[in-house]
């Protein structure tokens, strides 16, 4: 395995910041955010981490999978508490520009996002996020990230066509997990404020599909087609079809190019 996930290492990287996290790091289980949403049920505190070196069920949304392997994949989950009354419109957009933010640093060139919560390279997935509400409890919820260090051997060929992974040479793994907590650290503490509207530039900044032809697949409702004209300060996607600017908000839709 290139490289193990140290907590020791996650902690120094973090800095003074690891007070604000609570890290569980545990070798396989089905989900980190289905475990995450179980801790969040029994109490678990804000900024709490499961970091798993396998994760044998991963999920996307609509009980989508997400493939992941040992040693080739990052996946991580953080959950966070906002006040009573916080609109948490927007955060799964305002992740993914934290997500983008630490790769750059990196840096990574050639990152895009794609509505509402992958992160690309080079038009290819490289990264996705799946933000889950606590059940009972509003104003909290799960982020999940995976991420592809590499592309898991596995990984099926018309996926891994459209799959992309970080270009060396990498960080550890235990640094590239500690730069992404705290870059989701800074914009989900400012989201907390003044929630999505403040990164709204950001992200568009990096919106891969920014003025361009774009289909909307839904398993409800027939394919939309327009062009994508930015997002609102909700994160609500603004596509100008035929018959004027609609805003999309359903996290039900897969985004494709035209
Ligand atoms: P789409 O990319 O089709 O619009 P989505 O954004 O609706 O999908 P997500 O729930 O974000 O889907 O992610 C799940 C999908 O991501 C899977 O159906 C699969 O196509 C793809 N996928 C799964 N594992 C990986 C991976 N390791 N790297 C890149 N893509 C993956």
């Amino acid at each position: 395995m290139p490289d193990e996930l140290s907590a020791g290492e996650i902690v120094a990287a973090l800095g003074k910041l690891a007070c604000r996290f609570d890290l569980e790091l545990v070798d396989s289980c089905d989900s980190t955010n289905a475990r995450l949403l179980a801790r969040a049920q029994a109490g678990a505190a804000s900024g709490s981490v499961i970091v798993a070196r396998e994760q044998t069920a991963g999920r996307g949304r609509r009980g989508r999978a997400w493939l992941s392997a040992p040693g080739d994949s990052l996946t991580f989950s953080l959950l966070w508490r906002f006040a009573a009354a916080t609109s948490l419109a927007g955060l799964t957009l305002a992740a993914g520009v934290a997500l983008a933010r630490a790769l750059e640093q990196i840096p990574v060139a050639g990152l895009a996002l794609k509505w509402p919560n992958d992160l690309l390279l080079d038009e290819r997935k490289l990264a996705g996020l799946l933000c889950e509400g606590v059940p009972g409890q509003t104003q909290a919820v799960v982020l999940g990230v995976g991420l592809n260090l590499r592309l898991p051997s596995a990984m099926p060929a018309d996926l891994r066509l459209r799959s992309a992974c970080l270009p060396p040479p990498l960080p550890t793994a235990s640094q590239l997990l500690a730069a992404l907590l705290v870059q989701l650290h800074t914009v989900l503490t400012a989201f907390a404020n003044d929630g999505f509207t403040p990164w709204r530039a950001e992200w568009s900044r990096r919106h891969a599909f920014e003025q361009r032809p774009v289909q909307l697949l839904s398993d409800f409702a027939a394919p939309l087609s327009g062009v994508c004209r930015g997002v609102a300060d909700d994160g609500a996607l603004l596509l100008e079809t035929e018959g004027g600017v609609q805003r999309i908000v359903s996290g039900e839709i897969s985004l494709r190019s035209a």
